[in-house]
């Protein structure tokens, strides 16, 4: 099918093997959550130009018992089109929301001020994701305004279910974020349909820091635009302490990226947290 209508291709052990892998994939997966083979780590969201931690961003990770480490990058579409992604995400708003009220528990006022949590397409629109998420809330007593649901715009890019979960969220005191923004279709026009509160400029826009005033004029426009409308703006992946301040200066005042922090164990973020200010 691959190959385009009508045609009729020899069937070759290869695509026989990569079927039957995926097909593994997908039945190990039915069962990593009950085995505790999922964990989630946080990748510290901070304020420029001073890196103080503002938030944190879940990151679901899979520890295989063979295979071992599994990238979310690889098995996150397999759960989409499985179905899992549905148990998939509830753990992870779960386990998410757990995590956020314990380090309001544990370091009230230095505690990460926002968590956010990653959704992917198909679950944003499944009907009863607005009642998961309320009951994550409740179940761990996780205050809604702590909590941040990001969306890409293929999500949010038919509208319909998507926008009503959209708007579901902000009812219930969630925000929403528009995450690896710019990288779908329609980026700007989706910015006029849809409520969010967060835009997060892609990696891509901020590999282009300091290298032409083309691409610099792109970022300076995203952070501009964002502002404009009230919204925070978040620039994705900063690897350097040159882009960090190249970014202050085009009007960031947040960040997140390994130049500040690598996705840490919830452990680790109470370090992060406590750490005297670097100025
Ligand atoms: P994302 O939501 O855009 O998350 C940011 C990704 O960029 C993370 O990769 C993070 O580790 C990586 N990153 C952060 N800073 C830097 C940097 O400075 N340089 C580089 N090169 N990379 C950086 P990760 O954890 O592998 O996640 C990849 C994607 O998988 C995420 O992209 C997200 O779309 C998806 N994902 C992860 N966790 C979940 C989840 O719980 N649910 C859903 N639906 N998707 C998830
Ligand atoms: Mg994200
Ligand atoms: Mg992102
Ligand atoms: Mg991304």
């Amino acid at each position: 099918k691959n190959q385009g209508r009508g045609r009729c291709v020899e069937f070759d052990q290869s695509m026989d093997q990569a079927a039957q892998e995926h097909a593994q994939l997908a039945a190990d997966l039915s069962v990593a959550i009950d085995r505790n083979e999922l964990a989630l780590v946080y990748q510290p969201i901070v304020t420029l130009p001073h890196g103080e931690l503002s938030g944190v961003e879940a990151l679901v990770r899979w520890q295989h018992p063979v295979r071992g480490f599994v990238s979310p990058v690889e098995f996150i579409p397999v759960a989409e089109r499985t179905g899992l992604i549905t148990a998939l995400g509830a753990w992870v708003l779960y386990e998410a929301c757990q995590q956020g009220a314990a380090w309001l528990r544990e370091l009230g006022p230095a505690a990460p001020g926002r968590i956010s949590v990653n959704v992917s397409a198909r679950q944003l629109i499944e009907p009863d994701f607005p009642t998961v998420v309320e009951a994550a809330l409740l179940a761990s007593g996780l205050p809604a305004e702590k909590l941040t649901v990001e969306i890409t715009e293929t999500a949010v890019f038919d509208g319909g279910p998507a926008l009503v979960a959209v708007n579901a969220m902000k009812d219930l005191g969630v925000r929403v974020a528009l995450d690896d923004f710019g990288t779908g279709h329609s980026s700007l026009g989706l910015l006029r349909t849809v409520p969010i509160d967060v835009l997060k400029v892609d990696k891509s826009f901020v590999d282009g820091v300091g290298q032409s005033p083309e691409q610099e004029a792109i970022i300076t426009s995203l952070s501009q635009i964002g502002s404009a409308m009230r919204l925070v703006v978040v620039a994705e992946g900063v690897e350097t302490g040159a882009q960090a301040d190249r970014l202050y200066e085009l009007g960031y005042r947040y960040a997140q990226g390994y130049h500040f922090a690598r996705p840490l164990k919830a452990p680790e973020i109470a370090g992060f947290a406590l750490k005297p200010s670097p100025v």
